[in-house]
């Protein structure tokens, strides 16, 4: 078609035009609606049933607990549970006019869940991807959550496609709390979560074995049944921190059955107890000291949505191979506002192992933007809790920092992984 056929009568622009402004306006949308919520803390699972809606719900309840303003997204399409566990089957979300309102669970506590829009609690099984996606962008970029202290994201289980899109339409992410079972806990499982948080840039706040022990009905003791304990084994071989170990109790299993969060209604039991452990970590990101796998930006700079990027060039562009380039060129921009402050040129220093994450960690860089660049590299930055976006074009920076900003960089392959 032509580009004069293809023009919308009244000089409305081309329908690629048009599309890719909408595009831009959701994107912005996003970022808006994302630029009020201090932390967004993704909840996944190597496989559905070890627990992972029950640990992102009553994780939320207990931030809320302790005063925070917290928001509870459920994006499983598998299994919509968290509407159950709360008791708000069957409640609706509410509309401005303009966007959709959240559910009140409580008054420091909104949840959103795919369950409230669906008419058979199975309907979301025969959606296919391209709807499913449509559906987790609309629930991102239309509802109007206001100003939250976390965000908690219950993810669809496992590492395919479905929690690759929701976590690529999540900007920012502070970082994932990885649930596993000690019975499910084969290395492969965790590892592939680990490796999936790696690849979407997402730092690991850390693993969770969940029904790991038994606690006696009768007299409340703990009892390991199963081989417990592989899940801090498991971290520790990764890398990544361990956040405890919570015990099956069959009261949690009554509780969630009759909607009645358990960290609130049964706060004197040894799970609860384990759960305030896993809470720990997440609730000192919000005040006094940043958890030790956060980035090295700090707190009153993160709220006002500074961030420093470092892209590496050779001959005045992205330099494809990460590992070559001559110079970064550093960038201090403000995401909310989407503006850059201020930018230098630093020759790089010698290619040793280990130096440049140190490098660059020190001059405060929370984001790479590469082309190209190794897993062990990777691994490096992810540890220092510097995010690293690869499959950049090799452009001007500045051109690629504006893109990021919007939220419209196109991302291909790794172009240099050794
Ligand atoms: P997922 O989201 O991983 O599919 P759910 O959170 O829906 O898993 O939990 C699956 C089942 O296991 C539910 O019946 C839930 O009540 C139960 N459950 C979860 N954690 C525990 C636990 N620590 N002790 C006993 N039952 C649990």
């Amino acid at each position: 078609m032509s580009e004069e056929k293809n023009k919308i009568p009244g000089g409305l622009g081309t329908v690629e035009e048009n599309k890719k402004t909408k595009e831009q306006q959701e994107q912005k949308a996003l970022a808006d609606r994302m630029g009020r919520i201090r932390h967004k803390i993704m909840v996944l699972s190597g496989k559905g049933g070890v627990g992972k809606s029950t640990v992102a719900a009553n994780i939320a309840v207990s931030l809320a607990m302790d005063g925070n303003k917290v928001g509870l997204l459920d994006t499983d399409f598998h299994g919509p549970s968290i509407p159950t566990l709360l008791n708000l089957e069957g409640k609706r979300p509410g509309s401005d006019g303009k966007s959709i309102l959240p559910v009140e669970f409580s008054e420091g506590l909104k949840v959103m869940s795919i369950g409230f829009l669906l008419q058979k609690k199975d309907d979301a099984v025969i959606w296919r991807g391209p709807m499913k996606m449509g559906v987790i962008k609309q629930l991102l970029t239309e509802v109007n959550w206001g100003d939250l202290d976390y965000l908690i994201i219950d993810f669809p289980p496992g590492t395919g496609d479905e929690a690759l899109s929701v976590a690529q339409l999540i900007p920012g992410t502070d970082g994932a709390v990885i649930v596993t079972t000690p019975q499910n806990l084969s290395l492969n499982d965790v590892k592939k979560c680990i490796n999936f948080c790696k690849q979407v840039g997402v730092p690991v706040l850390g693993v969770v074995e969940n029904m790991s022990g038994l606690v006696c009905p009768h007299c409340h003791e703990m009892i390991d049944i199963f081989k417990a304990g592989g899940g801090k084994t498991m971290a520790d071989e990764m890398g990544v921190p361990f956040l405890g170990r919570i015990p099956m109790d069959p009261q949690i299993v009554e509780a969630s059955d009759s909607g009645k969060p358990f960290v609130y209604h049964y706060g004197e039991t040894e799970a609860a107890k384990a759960f305030a452990g896993v809470v720990g970590p997440l609730l000192a990101m919000n005040d006094k000291a940043e958890p030790e796998t956060k980035t090295i930006v700090s707190k009153k700079e993160e709220k006002k949505g500074m961030h420093k990027i470092a892209i590496p060039i050779v001959e005045g562009h992205l330099s494809a191979h990460f590992g070559h380039c001559e110079e970064f060129a550093i960038f201090d921009v403000d995401l909310e506002a989407k503006k850059i402050i201020g930018q230098e040129r630093a020759p790089s220093p010698p290619h040793e192992p280990g130096l440049l994450p140190r490098w660059l960690g020190e001059k405060g860089v929370n984001v790479i933007i590469a082309g190209g660049m190794g897993t062990r590299a990777q691994e490096l930055f992810a540890e220092r809790g510097i995010s690293v976006s690869i499959g950049a074009p090799a452009d001007d920076p500045e051109r690629i920092v504006i893109s990021y900003m919007n939220s419209a960089l196109e991302l291909g392959d790794n172009t240099c992984d050794h």
